[in-house]
């Protein structure tokens, strides 16, 4: 069943985005990531997106610069 299938790899076209403190922070996985890439602590998991619904004026700014030096050919941002 494909829901069942985990992958550890980050969607690199279209990352998950967590709201954590009014700020959407970038996560390799939507409920098993503890961590955003900028180092915050998932505290808790309330709202999640996709990076290209909330826009890079959302996003929290070092979560998108980590995701740069990860992904620097990406053309969402
Ligand atoms: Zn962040």
């Amino acid at each position: 069943m494909l829901f069942m299938v985990q992958t550890n790899s980050m969607d690199e076209t279209n990352p998950i985005v967590l709201q954590i403190s009014n700020k959407w922070h970038i996560v390799e996985h939507s409920r098993r990531s503890e961590h955003a890439l900028c180092g915050r602590r998932v505290t808790n998991r309330g709202a999640h997106a996709r990076f290209s619904q909330v826009g890079v004026k959302h996003a929290c700014p070092k979560c998108v610069e980590t995701f740069q030096q990860l992904y620097p050919h990406n053309p969402l941002i």
